[in-house]
């Protein structure tokens, strides 16, 4: 899962970006409005957390420009103290949620965690998939009941892959929705977590859709 973060507060967008990628998230920041809306209009992202108050271009003029365009991508906008009128203005440009500055990272990432969770359709915070049981919030993975230990690149693809159960996945979306940066994607890494990943899963649950991707067996 990519997340895109558009601060300009280089403290606050550095905690921010820590605290997604310890959480198993691949982060993306941009201090400005211009570099943020370039990046979500071009790049894809399962989240953005989207500050209002941001340089060359405002955050609710960022939002609004995506929305029209189509972009459907849930994002969540941080808004200043005591400003019911941004939280407003906010969800009318098409906002999925709020928080209001300063907040706690824990609930920035449980907001981050449902917000994902609600665009894939799913209500719960652990994914599971017959005995492969995912927990979102935790960062944990459990076969049966016992902890599987996974690399932070195995986790987003095997996160992935549970976010789509049931769809074939291409090599192309993965290779898109586990790195942080461009330069850091090689397509046949895929092959190589995925490889691992069955090694450390019950067999037959990574199906391979030859010449399209992979898709997670949904158990009979
Ligand atoms: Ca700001």
């Amino acid at each position: 899962m990519r997340i895109l973060v558009v601060e300009d507060e280089p403290t606050l967008a550095r905690q921010l970006v820590l605290a997604l990628g310890e959480a198993g998230y691949a982060a993306v920041s941009a201090d400005n409005g211009e570099d943020g809306h370039y990046l979500g209009s071009v790049e894809p992202f399962d989240a953005v957390v989207l500050d209002l108050g941001l340089p060359r271009m405002d955050g609710l003029t960022v939002l609004g420009k995506w929305r029209a365009a189509g972009l459907t991508v849930p994002v969540l906008i941080l808004t200043a103290r005591d400003s019911w009128h941004e939280k407003v203005a906010g969800i009318d440009a098409g906002a999925d949620d709020y928080l209001t500055k300063p907040f706690h990272m824990e609930e920035l990432l449980a907001r981050v965690r449902a917000l994902i969770r609600r665009a894939g359709g799913h209500a719960s915070a652990i994914l599971s998939c017959g005995p492969v049981v995912l927990d979102t919030r935790a960062g944990r993975v459990s076969v049966d009941g016992q902890p599987v230990m996974l690399t932070s690149h195995e986790f987003r693809v095997l996160a992935y892959l549970m976010h789509h159960q049931g769809e074939v996945v291409s090599r192309t979306d993965l290779n898109e929705h586990i790195y942080a940066q461009d330069y850091d994607r090689d397509s046949n890494t895929i092959e190589v977590f995925i490889g691992r990943l069955r090694k450390k899963l019950p067999p037959g649950l990574i199906e391979t859709a030859r010449g399209l991707g992979y898709r997670l067996a949904t158990p009979t």
